[in-house]
């Protein structure tokens, strides 16, 4: 049995996946955060990081953080541009409110550019992580980004990083490189039926039919 403990990283998170020996981390916040993700990650002995995809305030301290825990990066292979550039994949948003967090995310995409790093595993869909101790599969959910991935955790708990949003209130995410892909992402987490979903951004909520 595995527990998920949540950091709180300013509007984004990044999670703690336990088996009460050891975890991996899921995401790794932005930079003003990693001192306290850093002090998580000892807590809870985390061997891994998986990245759910290579946007900034999810991948920012995975460099820094893999080289102080002397622990791998995992993440998906189609993310890999975004590590030498954020805007490599284009982003687009059709809600008012989704164009507005699309232009702050432009800003941030061309003045904050990812310490570089290579990933030492790269993840596909239906991947176990249960070499980490932790009974987890890796989802494929494309659209927000390429290479985006989520995580199932014990048949109970579905880490979905950006491929649904709860910013202001649940939903597929705001902002996707394929708007086909996200939403075809989003019928797929639907399709586990009762799960907890564990969003990048925002707090909890029971997994839904989240595209009519
Ligand atoms: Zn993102």
């Amino acid at each position: 049995m595995s527990e998920i403990h949540r950091i709180k990283c300013g509007n984004g998170n990044c999670y703690i996946i336990s088996n009460g020996k050891n975890g991996i981390l899921v995401d790794t916040g932005k930079r003003e955060f990693i001192n306290q993700v850093i002090e998580a990650c000892k807590l809870y002995n985390v061997q891994l990081i998986v990245l759910t995809h290579a946007h900034f305030d999810h991948a920012e301290n995975a460099a820094q953080i893999s080289n102080t825990l002397r622990i791998p990066i995992a993440m998906n292979e189609k993310d890999c541009s975004l590590i030498e550039s954020n805007t490599s994949q284009s982003l687009s948003a059709t809600t008012i409110l989704g164009r507005v967090v699309l232009s702050v995310s432009l800003k941030d995409f061309s003045t904050r550019p990812i310490p570089k790093f290579r990933p030492d595993v790269l993840l596909n869909d239906c991947d176990s992580l249960s070499d980490y101790g932790i009974d987890a599969r890796i989802i494929s959910l494309p659209g927000h980004t390429n290479g985006s991935i989520g995580i199932e955790v014990d048949n109970k708990f579905l880490l979905v990083g950006d491929a649904l949003m709860n910013m202001f209130y649940p939903t597929v995410s705001m902002l996707f490189h394929n708007r086909s892909d996200m939403l075809e992402s989003a019928r797929k987490i639907s399709s586990y039926g009762n799960r907890t979903i564990y969003f990048g951004h925002g707090k909890l909520v029971s997994n839904k039919k989240w595209v009519k």
